[in-house]
């Protein structure tokens, strides 16, 4: 990136500046929903191969205008507090847009998690937990991470294990932390929810003929020609049900080491398979390899999702960006000035506050499965397929009257009669909300001159809720 080039913090700033210029809040309430309240930063030694390596961590609250606040921990090299504390912004106006009552937060380990044997992460994710946890920075009532870039199922089993020790008489625990595995507290559909989020985000983006108009585009999006970079959690998962269930074609998929191209579209499943056993794309047979990875952005596509990380499309390659439609499945991979040149270009960018809330909107979900201490549908299920089975066996009375002549079709009675489980009731929630929030969104989009794109709309939608529930504490 140029210098020239704003700090992912201060593009985030710029995006909230360009939303609050156009909304009447007292500039003393603007500055304080701007500012990151806290950032705490530890430094821990962990014992490891016969030597004591010393990590750094991060965990910033950005805003404790609701409690618990929320935001995932990142394993990645080259965090820092710039990086954490943009994050944590996100996480503030992310939870608002998608009305999941939390503050926002964020924290990154600076480690390579590649570098590390599975017990030796544990010993570090439980020692990084420890430092956390005894200052209330994990807490179910205070602060509840989840996972991020390099982390997943297995660091939050670890941390709720580390909770639990650390305060043996708590009865809500588990809600401590999100994105467990199911057998230890979550809850199904997480680790699918934030690529589940993105489909649903584009399923309700192509509800929209005039939206669609507006990217240049026609149709649905089946046929739509797409590029993933990253197939990690996010990606993966958003490529595979595009592609399974949508009948979209990905073109494109860029990794680490470069990028894959199948103009018929890639076999999402086998394309991860490889890299899962090979560490990346090179030498992959589903696909022509291409070395340069991040050229291939800038590539012809209907629709680009960047999936990996920050800062992707910025000043020196936004003007060759081809796509016509963007959603951010990654938080802020398109700089403040990059955001700029697509606007001026007509890009339509769905924004990352929206894009990828569907991981903290599943694991608001496990919060407050945690903290009723029972599963969804437990309850009402059953109840649910006995009251189906008095109209089905109804219209199986009536189908018998030959002179009504009509008959159920043979899958009916199977169908109607089960009740939803819980990854059932988790993907319509998640589905529900991510409609919800794009018509927030787009009313404002639609309806007022001066919000020319989606995340001006996205960040007006929050700012506003945010500044609301300030008002309402009486400041
Ligand atoms: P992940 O670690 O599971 O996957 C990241 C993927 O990107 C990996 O496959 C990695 O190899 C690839 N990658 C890394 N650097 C790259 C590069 N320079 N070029 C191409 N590919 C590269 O992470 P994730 O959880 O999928 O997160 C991805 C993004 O989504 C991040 O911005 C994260 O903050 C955001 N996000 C994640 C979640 C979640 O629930 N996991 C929720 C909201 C937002």
């Amino acid at each position: 990136m140029s210098a020239r080039e704003p700090s992912f913090r201060q593009s985030v700033e710029l995006m909230f500046n360009r939303a609050a210029a156009l909304m009447d809040l007292p500039p003393g309430l603007e500055e304080k929903i701007r500012v990151c309240n806290s950032t705490y930063v530890v430094r821990f030694g962990v014992r490891l191969r016969g030597e004591i390596r010393t990590f750094t961590g991060y965990r910033s609250v950005h805003s404790e205008h609701m409690e618990p606040v929320k935001g995932g921990i990142r394993y990645a090299a080259n965090v820092n507090q710039d990086e954490v504390e943009a994050l944590a912004a996100l996480m503030t106006f992310k939870c608002a847009l998608v009305e999941a009552p939390f503050g926002g937060s964020k924290g990154g380990l600076c480690i390579d998690p590649r570098q590390y044997e599975d017990h030796e992460l544990e010993q570090i994710t439980r020692r990084f937990a420890y430092e956390l946890i005894k200052r209330d920075l994990i807490n179910p009532s205070q602060n509840v991470p989840a996972p991020d870039m390099g982390t997943g199922e297995k660091e939050m089993a670890i941390i709720a294990d580390q909770y639990a020790r650390m305060n043996t008489t708590d009865i809500n625990a588990r809600a401590c932390v999100t994105g467990k595995p199911p057998h230890a507290g979550g809850i199904k559909g997480r680790v699918e929810a934030t690529g589940r989020g993105v489909q649903y985000a584009l399923q309700e983006f192509f509800r929209h003929p005039d939206d669609i108009a507006k990217a240049g585009l026609s149709g649905s999006l089946d046929g739509k020609s797409v590029i993933v970079q990253g197939l990690g959690n996010v990606g993966y998962h958003a490529a595979l049900f595009l592609s399974r269930e949508d009948g979209a074609k990905i073109t494109h998929i860029i990794e680490r080491d470069g990028a894959l191209h199948n103009a018929d579209g890639l076999d999402i499943a086998l394309v991860r398979d490889w890299i899962a056993h090979h560490g990346g794309v090179r030498g992959c047979p589903h696909g022509h390899y291409i070395e340069q990875g991040g050229v291939v952005l800038e590539e012809e596509c209907d629709i680009l999702v960047p999936a990996a990380l920050e800062g992707v499309i910025h000043a020196e390659n936004a003007e060759r960006v081809k796509a016509k439609l963007i959603i951010e499945a990654a938080n802020g991979p398109i700089t403040a000035t990059a955001d700029e040149i697509l606007r001026r270009r007509g890009t339509v960018i769905i924004p990352d506050l929206y894009a990828n809330a569907g991981g903290v909107t599943v694991s608001y979900f496990e919060w407050v499965k945690n903290l009723s201490h029972i599963r969804f549908g437990r309850m009402q299920r059953r109840q649910e397929e006995a009251r189906h089975l008095l109209i089905v066996n109804e219209l199986e009375r009536l189908s018998k009257d030959k002179e009504l002549g009509w008959t159920l079709s043979p899958d009916f009675k199977e169908r109607y009669l089960r009740g939803a489980d819980e990854l059932e009731l988790v993907r319509s929630g998640l589905d529900d909300t991510m409609r919800e929030a794009y018509q927030s969104m787009r009313e404002v989009w639609h309806t007022r001159q001066d919000v020319p794109d989606l995340r001006t709309a996205a960040f007006l939608v929050s700012i506003g809720r945010v500044a609301a529930s300030y008002r309402a504490k009486g400041l």
